[in-house]
């Protein structure tokens, strides 16, 4: 099938080479000339695991191919997919001036009659103000084309976008017209093999479905928080309990972990544009506001943690100090950081007057992006070197290679010996009998 996709960020890059893999023709769109210039060229804007092979062979193959041009991708697509991102307003609602501006494109330059899927995050009923968009600019150039507005809300993890994409939990359509699910079903059968996985629904509970589960996984990871923050004040052990309450079926391992707050562009923005769905339809939600907060609060309690350590009177605090910083995407396999963990953090830090030496695998170019250069502010090529003149140690981002450092090392080179671990990744006692000294998150440490 002939596919156009605008936008080619995490999801439309990814979604478009995958379409491609499997042997549709697909055109991805993008406004940002700099990214269509350099993809053309082979140069991946993202960094996410298996994805820069695959644009290569599809583009290669020119089953894949990168414009600006949005009248030719519209021209080109039987099915055209909105992808572009919906980031917060600022009340905390879903701002949709990019998905209704390529909705307007799409109806400007229409010929035939087209299934426009919306792929992005959007709230319920925006597959109607994108209908109305596409309508309002056909109508300005007096022209009667049938066309459809289907969702098919994106479900991939950054880290693991490609291996989701392939292969699927679920894919949820939420669509009116049986042409338009039966149009769904053809593109998406090459990833539908093994069983059906696709959801069929309508239009507003598949629009509700992603918030919905993206609001469940938040949940989840701030009821931990709590728990954890409990455990700590108690003088329990986080780790003990999770493992407790994870063996119960109807809890599952999944998605229990504590640590240092989440981030990244999907659970804050749609966790608080839900939350704000919901006030404007009359209905307070107590629980998305109370997931909120203690998210919000989290991101601060790795630096209470050293606060309470270097609590050395007089305001001295961690004025001074160097800090060494493994982690500063938001999650491990990415580079993304937007509303990371390590950004709340650093800023603290140097807030109090201290120095960071950072080392992320893959963040660190979108870091000096952020940060730019600053004098407090170092970044190492492995994670032993950021220890080099460092005080203490902070663990942000829980990426396999901090899994199992050399204690000892880390004893010598740490003039204070102390880590502070936001992912609870390793065992207090080993560490402790390294002489470190340890604090993790709901581990007990503060009594
Ligand atoms: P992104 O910010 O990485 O990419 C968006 C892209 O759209 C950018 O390259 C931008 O230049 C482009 N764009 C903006 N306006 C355009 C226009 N008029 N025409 C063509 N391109 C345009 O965003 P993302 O992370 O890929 O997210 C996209 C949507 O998918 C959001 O609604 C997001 O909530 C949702 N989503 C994201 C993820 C994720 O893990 N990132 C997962 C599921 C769903």
């Amino acid at each position: 099938m002939r596919v156009a996709i605008f936008g080619t960020g995490y999801v439309g890059l990814v979604t478009g080479t995958c379409l491609a893999d499997v042997g549709h023709q697909v055109v991805c769109v993008d406004i940002d000339q700099a990214k269509v210039d350099g993809l053309n060229r082979g140069v991946i804007p993202i960094y996410e695991p298996g994805l820069e092979p695959m644009v290569k062979a599809n583009h290669a193959a020119s089953r894949l191919t990168f414009t600006s041009d949005a009248a030719a991708a519209i021209t080109h697509g039987q099915v055209i997919f909105i992808a572009v991102g919906t980031p917060p307003d600022e009340d905390g609602s879903a701002d949709l001036q990019y998905v209704l501006a390529v909705a307007r494109t799409i109806g400007t330059h229409m010929r035939v009659p087209t299934v426009v899927v919306n792929k992005s995050t959007v709230p319920v009923g925006t597959a109607d103000k994108v209908r109305a968009a596409i309508a309002e600019a056909l109508a300005a150039r007096g022209e009667e084309i049938a066309f459809d507005v289907v969702s098919n809300p994106e479900f991939l993890k950054e880290g693991d976008a490609v291996a989701d994409c392939m292969r699927p939990d679920r894919i949820v359509v939420g669509a009116s017209n049986p042409d338009s699910v039966a149009l769904m079903r053809r593109l998406y059968a090459p990833f539908n093999r093994n069983h059906d996985r696709v959801v069929e629904m309508d239009v507003r509970s598949a629009e509700l479905t992603k918030y919905a589960a993206n609001a469940m996984l938040a949940t989840k990871i701030s009821f931990m928080n709590e728990i954890a923050n409990i455990a700590e004040k108690v003088g329990a052990d986080i780790e003990q309990v999770r493992q407790g309450i994870g063996s119960d079926p109807r809890i599952g391992w999944h998605f229990i972990y504590p640590g240092a707050g989440y981030g990244g562009s999907c659970f804050p923005k749609d966790v608080q544009a839900l939350a704000r769905t919901a006030q404007q339809h009359g209905h307070e939600p107590r629980l998305l506001n109370a997931v909120e907060a203690v998210n919000d609060a989290q991101k601060g309690h790795l630096y209470q943690l050293i606060q309470r350590h270097y609590d050395r009177g007089e305001d001295e605090g961690v004025r001074g100090k160097t800090f060494a910083v493994w982690g500063l995407a938001f999650k491990p396999n990415t580079d993304d950081m937007r509303e990371a963990s390590s950004r709340r953090l650093l800023a603290q830090l140097w807030e109090g007057g201290a120095r960071v030496r950072a080392y992320d695998p893959e963040a660190t170019e979108e870091a000096r992006r952020i940060f730019g250069e600053r004098e407090d502010l170092v970044f190492c090529d492995n994670a032993y070197e950021a220890l080099d003149g460092a005080d203490a140690l902070v663990v942000v981002t829980e990426w396999k290679q901090f899994r199992s450092p050399d204690f000892v090392r880390l004893r010598e080179a740490l003039a204070d010996a102390v880590v502070f671990d936001g992912r609870n990744l390793y065992d207090p006692q080993e560490i402790e009998a390294a002489g470190v000294a340890y604090y993790g998150i709901g581990r007990g440490r503060s009594l």
